[in-house]
């Protein structure tokens, strides 16, 4: 058994509305044992002076694309999925030195299962990384936001895409996922911002096609996610009975009523839409996206604001791979931005998270969950940038970084 002390200046637990501190956090092996004004010391235990530093559950980022690069999606597409799940491999490393210890992978685009192995090696122990749970591939109707077939000649016909367009194959795509190892499925029932040909704000799986779809994943108990914009859109996962939407760029007050009435969560990936919103200022926005979001960006940003004055639950996911993973920890300041208090845009990455991936094992610190665990300097419900400053790391009992290294600590 190994052991380890934890002596911290103040500590967010993930659920409660302010600090508390200081405090001593006991790890054994891969969970924490005991946390208290002060606790055992078992002999040979490993002490770790956090006292400078706010102490808080390891980040959990609910929505990126470890093997999608979008910058140069169509061409990486054609990538071998070793080449993606290795470059995705480098990608974890470098997220889980801000502090993302539990990553939701929703989708590559490739025929085989580079996240999927990605995960496995992980949890085997192969190679060391954030925990993973993962969506394998982004279930679409033909011409829908998941058909990528358009990026190419008609004649090259490649297999990218994860399209179905009745209902014995869209159950067909759901259970071949399950055969082999997603955890979520993935879907999209509206179009998006940045793929061509078309338009978040059309929804695009019939109501028998989606009912097919998250019936066929409920039967084997699976959680699904849907990437959506219209407010038509929204409500339609919500009636057939997603777990997250994904975006919801467009939603509106009768849409959040309903998520909080059966308490579906929502994704709301606030930063990629300050992202979009300067690129589409400085005139760099890709030109299939240009019209949509010169279109729609004042009535996201409304649907932004109508979801923070809500009560549903917002859990905190990025889109990363659609823009730098550098910039995922950035979330926190948009969602403060948009009007979250910072103690709720820390629930989001923590226990509310955890709470969207059924996992009542993660996203707080209290006896008996596994030690993710993050400190920073400073405060971060006075200053939520404190998140940005992330320098210690342990994830499963295990140190990765710091305090005050810069980069992965071990091997
Ligand atoms: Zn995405």
């Amino acid at each position: 058994m190994s052991a380890t002390v934890l002596v911290c200046g103040s500590v967010f637990d993930g659920v409660s509305e302010s600090l508390t501190g200081p405090a001593e956090i006991l790890v054994k092996d891969n969970r924490i044992a005991s946390i208290g004004r002060s606790v055992e010391r078992p002999p040979g235990a490993r002490v770790i002076d956090l006292s400078a530093r706010t102490v808080t559950p390891g980040f959990i980022d609910t929505h990126v694309h470890l093997t999608m690069d979008a910058a140069n999606l169509a061409h990486q597409t054609l990538e071998s999925s070793a080449s993606k799940a290795l470059k995705g491999l480098s990608l974890a490393r470098e997220y889980m030195s801000y502090g993302f210890t539990t990553l939701r992978d929703l989708g590559s685009v490739d025929p085989e299962w580079p996240t999927v192995d990605l995960r496995n090696a992980i949890n085997a122990g192969f190679v060391e990384g954030p925990r993973l749970i993962v969506a394998a591939h982004i279930l679409s109707a033909g011409a829908g936001h998941g058909d990528l077939r358009g990026f190419y000649s008609p004649r090259w016909n490649l297999p990218v895409s994860a399209i179905a367009d009745d209902s014995g194959s869209i159950k067909a795509l759901v259970r071949r996922e399950h055969t082999f190892g997603s955890d979520w499925i993935k879907t999209s029932n509206t179009g998006g911002y940045f793929s061509a040909g078309d338009d978040p704000a059309r929804v695009t799986w019939f109501d028998d096609e989606i009912e097919a779809l998250t019936s066929t994943a409920r039967q084997l108990g699976m959680p699904v996610a849907v990437h959506t914009g219209a407010a038509e859109g929204c409500k339609q996962a919500i009636r057939f009975g997603a777990r997250s939407l994904e975006h919801a760029y467009l939603i509106d007050s009768e849409g959040l009523q309903m998520a909080a009435k059966v308490g579906s969560y929502v994704v709301p990936t606030m930063q990629m839409t300050q992202e979009d919103l300067h690129e589409l200022q400085a005139g760099t926005l890709p030109c299939q996206a240009v019209w949509k979001f010169r279109r729609d960006n004042e009535k996201i940003l409304a649907s932004q604001k109508l979801l923070a004055a809500s009560p549903v639950k917002i859990a905190y996911g990025t889109d990363c791979g659609m823009f730098p993973f550098s910039h995922g920890i950035l979330e926190f300041q948009a969602m403060v931005k948009a009007g979250l208090s910072p103690v709720r845009a820390l629930k989001t990455a923590t226990s509310v998270a955890a709470g969207l991936l059924g996992r009542d094992d993660l996203g707080m610190l209290a006896p008996g969950k596994l030690a993710d665990i993050v400190a920073m300097p400073d405060n971060p419900i006075e200053d939520i940038s404190a998140t940005a400053k992330v320098d210690f790391v342990m994830k499963d009992g295990i140190v990765y970084r710091g305090p005050g290294q810069v980069g992965v600590l071990r091997k």
